[in-house]
């Protein structure tokens, strides 16, 4: 049994309360260790000793910043197999996946603000021949950062790395579900040398630890990925606090595939974009919308593809489907199937839970799906499912797809796939979407703004929005004599 520990002010400490909650290996259904069941006295002592270190590290020079983060990627890099088997692990996903995309890539967050924060600069105004104004960008103070479960070290990083290159110390919640390499994460910045107190995990309950942070009156920045409900909850606390707020939500992102595009090409990457991670990326496209004249070629070498993905352990390299989250988080995306069915759907592939055998037999596995038949305003194609779920929905005109692809609450991501250059244009001209791929998914430049419209969220991540969320403008006028 592993027993987990905070990462407070230095140090590897037992949650006050002495209380732990069991995390489960999602490839087997048991219990393999147990997280810190923190608690407001645990937040508050992170607290203090992040606000006791913000002095100290916002006026260390950016060049010694900069220099410790990226011994935090190197020792991520260096420890690449340990994480990658801890994330496989805690979330269920292939081993392959987490050594490929997730850890090199919590690698890559920590070196590219290691980097951006040397180049980083700030604007000036001149006034002609009266005045020049020129604008500081500070840190903020200590930053509440909280992140979900899917792409764990992945998306705490994310969040992590810009906070501190920009001189915030931080307080930071990992999912309960996930916590394993957050903890990892605690000894590699221990080891890097990261002083006492610039960042501070404290593990746990949302709904106890996430909220303690994002009500906490000495931190007023809380960066958020999560559930749209939980953003909304969170929105509620921070905004009467007037606290600077990052919101990254859920989606339902359309694939729009033209009769004109590659389609061996677009065939691959769709199979990727909707089945990555077991469906649970918040980029994967789930409403699929082909142009009528190719849908019955599409349905058929998509659905053969499909069934060709293999569902099985995360540790076997040739598999494709890891185990699901969580139990519950399975039994809510089969729910979404019983209601497809109901909505009158019809199962062209998947639709059932996996068993596998030996000490794998109680994972929460869980056949890729595709449904067709649906209309497109549905409860199936208007809510989040985030698992290995897609629907399927012929279209004959632009102007009909991008009805359909813009009638969701939702406005993360998208992808489009053509050969018309001016048809890509028009289309990503008029999806609402904070991200639009043309003939591609998940290529990803650290640079671009990164987020979602509508109740996608609020902000953006990346490059320089990232550094300007982190830090505080303040303008200086100087008046020439
Ligand atoms: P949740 O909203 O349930 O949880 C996200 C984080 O918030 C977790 O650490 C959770 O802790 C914590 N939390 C829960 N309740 C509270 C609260 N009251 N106050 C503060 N923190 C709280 O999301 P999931 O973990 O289920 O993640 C899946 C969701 O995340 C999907 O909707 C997905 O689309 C979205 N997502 C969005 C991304 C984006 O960039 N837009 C990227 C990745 C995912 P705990 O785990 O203990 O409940």
């Amino acid at each position: 049994m592993i027993y987990l520990k905070n990462y407070i002010n230095g140090a590897l400490i037992s949650p006050k309360s002495e209380r732990y909650i069991d995390n489960y290996n999602p490839s087997t259904g048991e219990v393999y260790g147990q997280i810190p069941d923190s608690d407001l006295n645990d937040v508050n002592t992170a607290v203090e000793a992040a606000s006791n270190a913000f002095d100290k590290w916002s006026n260390t020079s950016k060049d010694e910043r900069s220099k410790i983060l990226y011994k935090i990627a190197d020792l991520i890099e260096q420890n690449l197999d340990k994480l990658a088997e801890a994330e496989a692990i805690d979330n269920g996903k292939p081993f392959s996946l987490a050594k490929r995309v997730d850890i090199p890539r919590a690698a890559h967050n920590f070196r590219f603000y290691a980097t951006a924060i040397i180049h980083y600069s700030s604007e000036s105004h001149h006034m002609e021949d009266q005045a020049v104004n020129f604008t500081h960008r500070d840190p903020v103070g200590v930053a509440g950062c909280i992140s979900p479960w899917n792409l764990p070290l992945y998306l705490f990083s994310w969040k992590i790395a810009p906070a501190l290159a920009a001189g915030n110390c931080v307080v930071a919640k990992p999912s309960e579900i996930t916590p394993m390499t957050a903890f990892l994460l605690s000894s590699i910045c221990i080891e890097a040398g990261l002083p006492d107190g610039v960042l501070n995990i404290v593990h746990g309950l949302g709904p106890k630890v996430g909220e303690a942070i994002v009500s906490h009156p000495d931190i007023p920045l809380i960066s958020f990925t999560g559930g749209t409900q939980t953003g909304k909850h969170i929105a509620q606390i921070a905004a009467p606090m007037f606290k600077k707020l990052s919101l990254e939500l859920g989606g339902k992102n359309p694939t729009i595939i033209f009769d004109d595009c590659d389609f061996d090409q677009m065939l691959a990457t769709v199979t990727a974009s909707s089945f990555d991670n077991q469906g649970q990326i918040c980029l994967c496209g789930s409403r699929i919308f082909i142009q009528k004249t190719i849908y019955d070629k599409f349905k058929l070498a998509f659905i053969e593809k499909v069934n060709a993905l293999k569902v099985g352990d995360p540790k076997d390299p040739s598999t494709n489907q890891g185990a699901l989250v969580s139990k519950s988080h399975l039994e809510k995306v089969f729910s979404y199937i019983e209601l497809a069915k109901e909505e009158g759907g019809s199962i062209l592939c998947g639709g059932q839970r996996v068993q596998l055998e030996g000490p794998l037999k109680n994972g929460y596995y869980l056949a890729p799906t595709v449904i067709e038949g649906l209309d497109y305003l549905c409860r199936t194609n208007q809510e989040e499912i985030f698992g290995p779920v897609v629907t399927i929905t012929p279209f004959e005109s632009t102007e009909e797809v991008l009805k359909m692809a813009n009638s969701t609450k939702y406005g993360l991501a998208s992808s489009v796939w053509t050969k018309d250059i001016s048809k890509a244009n028009l289309v990503a001209k008029n999806l609402h979407a904070g991200i639009v791929w043309i003939n591609c998914w998940l290529l990803r430049d650290l640079r671009t703004p990164f987020g979602g419209v509508k109740q996608s969220g609020v902000g953006r991540e990346g490059g320089n929005e990232a550094l300007q969320f982190f830090t505080e403008p303040k303008n200086v006028c100087i008046k020439y004599q």
